[in-house]
């Protein structure tokens, strides 16, 4: 009978309950089938030997063949530690034992062969290896020696615990020869016969026991294929379950508003990308299905115009819509330019902030509880309990990044049915993370900028050069041209940022003195009234130069604005550099991007520097910024889960994701129930995965 693979790790040969405890707290490891899927981290080649003197201090693990020469006990702060002699026909060095030093000495021989394994490192001038692994030369010949040594995960509790790498391979061995290294296949024949993958056993076999690189590439490639097939799996059927499960409002025809619109107002020509994303957008809303789509689109690639044509849909099958904004900047913004798109067509439109005074606030919920009101934009004040829409269609969010989950989700409990949502966002998600974390929404990209934007220039300068900069500043500012200069406000309430704002605003308002020269300051210690206040004065271009933290960061419009200086824009990260740099590069006019920093920079910083003079593509460099940063970084932390990869890894891993949920997919479409006998095994894993057994409960 085959072993079951839910066999407490406690029962294993070689375990026992003080190891079985270390395994379960140190590697999470519980079961049999957790400690098969415990993957080496690499593997060594233990066919090769080094010389004494071959060693540096860069060397990583090696194997030595020498004798312990004698012992001696050197006291230090806290006990003691053991260090032997070792040499070789080239040299010698020492090795050293902090713990466990009594069975240690009695257990080594002087003067016999060893082989030795372990790190190398420097101390006192020579060379030593601290806990390495020993074996006899005479029976280090009777093994066989691959040359890939599987290392696995560790931590120090282990290996401070005596679980080291050779006893971890024992454990593996043991389970293989109690198993028979019989594994159940977690994959369909047909589809193993179409990607050529090694069956289920062969995979763990030669993942844990590779014989050489061959079957080691075979063996990872189909266990990673198996993860990203079995997560991209979950994540589709969890779209599909919001589909059939979350009714939404169809909208079943596009009407007067929204074909007045397209023909007599719209006021440029759509680009491909923008028609193709109104197109999905339209599809969408025409189905009973809850819409849950993300929009993602550069700066200035133009949402703005996506986000109104589809509110007009909504408004064309008698619904009222919203857009909700981070800021109120942004919401103003918003505000004003919808208004004056839609100038010529009957609609109300409301703005609702937090600072829309009570008699207006009171309007507006009347309003919008009778009817009156077709479309609301605003920021959190739009969620607030006492705001109820008549019948919410459909609802926009700005910038998605700026809203939790559950505030999002205050927006559909207004309904009976829950509005179709659409969220935007300007920095864009690597496709790589969309796929593996977003893969349960559906997406729009809109790829393509508006005709007849010239790229930004973008260059990184130095403090010391600040003179030819503001000579630059200058130039522009004759040409009629406005400035930001922006400065890192990394929290609220740092006074050390402020500090840095405040000497940069002085040192420029020496610079360019008044009445010639009209500076605004905007940061985030201001009333909101003022923040306002000094905002349309750069606007309206009453002032040359706005100085700013970065509040500006999201939204702003200002055409006229040509050049973006970001002072010590080496503590930005990429997706905030590059935020900012879309604030210019919105008219017609040559844009410019300077990053100034000091000489100091970390390798990090260079590339996030080299990056941004290099490219003006949101999607390359947040692709940057993921290889930078790892996923867990970029998403938050609650979503990294989907990331929590046994073997595969998104980035390097791609071509294979992309291959997984290709064939999730096309599985999903032709048996969506998991019903056909081919794939029961398929429904068995996916049953056995007991961590999205509550995804499973819906559909079964
Ligand atoms: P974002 O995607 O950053 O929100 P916006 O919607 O604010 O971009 O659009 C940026 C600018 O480009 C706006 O001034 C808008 O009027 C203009 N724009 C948008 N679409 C087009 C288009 N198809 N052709 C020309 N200009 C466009
Ligand atoms: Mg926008």
């Amino acid at each position: 009978m085959a072993t079951n693979l839910q066999t407490p790790i406690d029962y294993l040969k070689g375990v026992g309950p003080n190891r079985a405890d270390l395994l379960r707290k140190e590697l999470g490891i519980h079961t049999y089938q957790d400690l098969i899927n415990l993957f080496p981290n690499r593997y060594l080649d233990r066919t090769q030997y080094y010389k004494i003197n071959q060693l540096n201090a860069n060397t990583a693990e090696v194997q030595v063949i020498g004798k312990i020469t004698g012992f001696k006990e050197i006291a230090q702060k806290r006990g003691k530690r053991l260090v032997a002699n070792f040499q070789d026909e080239t040299g010698s060095m020492e090795l050293v034992w902090f713990r466990g030093q009594k069975w240690i000495k009695e257990g080594l021989k002087v003067n016999v062969p060893y082989v030795i394994f372990g790190k190398v490192s420097v101390f006192g001038g020579k060379f030593n290896m601290a806990h390495p692994d020993t074996e006899l030369l005479v029976e280090h010949q009777q093994n066989l020696r691959s040359s890939m040594q599987p290392i696995y995960p560790s931590t120090e509790k282990l290996s401070n615990k005596g679980i080291t790498n050779r006893i971890m391979t024992k454990i593996m061995q043991n389970l293989f020869l109690e198993t028979g290294g019989k594994f159940a296949e977690t994959l369909p024949e047909n589809m193993r016969e179409e990607l050529k993958l090694v069956s289920k056993s062969k995979a763990l076999f030669n993942v844990h026991f590779p014989v050489d690189s061959a079957s080691l590439f075979k063996a990872q490639f189909r266990l990673k294929f198996e993860e990203l097939f079995y997560i991209q799996l979950q994540l589709i059927l969890k779209n599909l379950i919001h589909k059939s499960k979350i009714k939404g409002f169809p909208f079943e025809k596009v009407g007067p508003y929204f074909n007045t619109f397209f023909k007599a107002h719209l006021p440029f020509e759509l680009t491909g990308a923008q028609k193709r994303v109104l197109k999905e957008i339209r599809q969408d809303l025409g189905n009973n299905a809850q819409m849950n789509r993300l929009l993602q689109g550069d700066v200035g690639s133009g949402k703005t115009i996506v986000a109104l044509m589809s509110m007009l849909i909504a408004l064309d099958n008698g619904f009222q819509a919203c857009l909700m904004a981070p800021t109120e900047i942004l919401s103003v913004q918003h505000y004003n330019g919808l208004k004056a798109l839609c100038n010529d067509l009957d609609i109300n439109i409301k703005l609702l902030t937090g600072s829309s005074k009570t008699s207006e606030r009171r309007k507006i919920h009347d309003m919008l509880e009778n009817g009156e009101l077709d479309i609301l934009i605003g920021t959190h004040a739009l969620i607030e309990d006492k705001v109820k829409f008549k019948n919410l269609g459909l609802a926009i969010i700005d910038e998605q990044h700026r809203f939790g989950v559950k505030q999002r989700s205050k927006l559909w409990k207004k309904n009976s049915l829950p509005p179709h949502v659409l969220v935007m966002t300007a920095t864009p998600i690597p496709r790589t993370l969309a796929m593996s974390v977003y893969g349960d929404l559906d997406i729009s990209i809109i790829d393509e900028l508006p005709p007849g934007r010239k790229a930004i220039k973008t260059v990184h300068r130095y403090d010391s050069n600040r003179l030819k900069v503001f000579r630059f500043i200058r130039d522009e500012i004759a040409k009629k041209r406005q400035i930001y200069i922006v400065y890192p406000l990394i929290q609220e309430s740092a006074q050390m940022d402020y500090k840095d704002l405040m000497d940069g605003y002085e040192s420029i308002s020496r610079e360019f003195p008044m009445p010639e020269y009209q500076i605004s300051i905007v940061h985030g210690k201001m009333k909101p009234a003022d923040k306002a206040f000094e905002m349309q004065r750069f606007i309206k271009g009453e002032t040359q130069i706005m100085v700013a933290t970065t509040v500006i960061e999201v939204g702003v419009n200002v055409p006229n604005a040509s050049v973006m200086i970001i002072e010590s824009a080496e503590r930005f990260g990429l997706s905030q550099l590059h935020q900012l740099r879309g604030r210019v590069g919105r008219g017609a006019e040559q844009s410019y991007c300077i990053l100034m920093t000091s000489h100091k920079l970390s390798e990090n910083s260079k590339t996030r520097l080299q990056t941004m003079v290099s490219t003006n593509d949101g999607f390359e460099i947040a692709e940057v910024d993921l290889r930078l940063r790892g996923p867990g970084d970029i998403m938050g932390t609650q979503q990294s889960g989907v990331l929590n990869l046994r073997i595969a890894d998104i980035i390097k891993d791609n071509d294979i994701l992309k291959l997984a949920r290709q064939h999730a997919k096309l599985l999903l479409e032709k048996d969506p129930s998991l019903g056909h006998a081919e794939n029961a095994v398929v429904l068995e894993t996916y049953r056995q995965m007991g961590k999205y057994k509550n995804i499973w409960n819906y559909i079964s």
